[in-house]
């Protein structure tokens, strides 16, 4: 059964308008990384074998705690270039692709055939353990996907709308409403997962029904995950409402995003 379907919300994205958008952050990055590398090169040049990358991590480390601390007083927004720092707050969405040189650990999780990284492996399945342990039966519908995959689902999306009797340039308009373009899904972090009760496999809005879905909702944070695309800000994540997917983010992040009610790109301060 194919259940990442229905969670493959792409919707034609004003393509060339994000295009546009995407080049400037891009350039912009390129800057940031640019001026940081002239600042490490100078700190090294200054204190010869002093400056290492690790110091230069802990030195960011610091300025995050300081502006979470600053963020409790001021109700300010974090800064996103600093949080973005870490690997776990990935952003993969409609305008931030998967960058070209990321790399994914995976390890089998307890469904056959359905892999995510390492990173969220084991609070993944202690999750779902503890659920059962309440009696729940949750089952994962899908898990990381290569862009390779992506790719074959929007050409078979499409073939199914043609086979329906459309255009390919209908079936594939209409097929985008539905994927994510390859480089765009967030499965292809290995850190999202969709995830069902077991008697209802269907990704659909009955899901938000089941008990399970509910004890997920309530519980993901305490293991580091959070509820993604929640029905409430559909305008800033650009998904519909999917009570099924969960994205890892640790559980330090998972908890102060739920706390402040927001979403992965309000937390990076990255909403356009
Ligand atoms: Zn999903």
């Amino acid at each position: 059964m194919e259940y990442g379907r229905i969670c493959r919300k792409g919707k034609r994205l004003r393509r060339f308008q994000r295009k546009g958008i995407s080049v400037l952050l891009a350039a912009l990055g390129t800057a940031v990384i640019l001026l940081m590398s002239v600042q490490v090169a100078m700190a090294m040049l200054d204190r010869p074998g002093s400056v290492k990358v690790s110091g230069m991590k802990a030195d960011i480390a610091d300025m995050a705690l300081t502006d979470t601390q600053e963020d409790a007083e001021t109700g300010q927004a974090e800064s996103g270039k600093i949080l973005a720092e870490d690997p776990l707050l990935l952003l993969v969405n409609k305008t931030h692709a998967l960058p070209k040189d990321h790399t994914v650990d995976l390890v089998e999780t307890g469904s056959k055939g359905i892999y995510v990284d390492k990173a969220c492996a084991q609070a993944l399945s202690q999750m779902l353990e503890d659920a059962r342990a309440e009696g729940l039966d949750l089952v994962i519908a899908s898990g990381y996907r290569s862009s390779e995959r992506q790719q074959e689902i929007l050409e078979e999306d499409t073939q199914d709308y043609m086979d329906d009797g459309m255009s390919y340039e209908m079936a594939r308009q209409k097929a985008m409403e539905q994927v994510m373009p390859p480089g765009y899904s967030e499965h292809e972090t290995g850190l999202a997962v969709d995830i069902a009760a077991a008697y209802h496999q269907q990704l659909d809005e009955e899901q938000a029904m089941t008990p399970e879905n509910q004890w997920l909702r309530e519980h993901c944070t305490e293991y580091g995950f959070i509820l993604r695309y929640p029905a409430d800000k559909e305008a800033i994540t650009g998904i519909t409402y999917e009570s099924w997917h969960f994205r890892y983010v640790g559980v330090q992040h998972a908890k102060a995003m739920t706390e402040a009610d927001q979403t992965l790109e309000e937390y990076l301060g990255e909403t356009d």
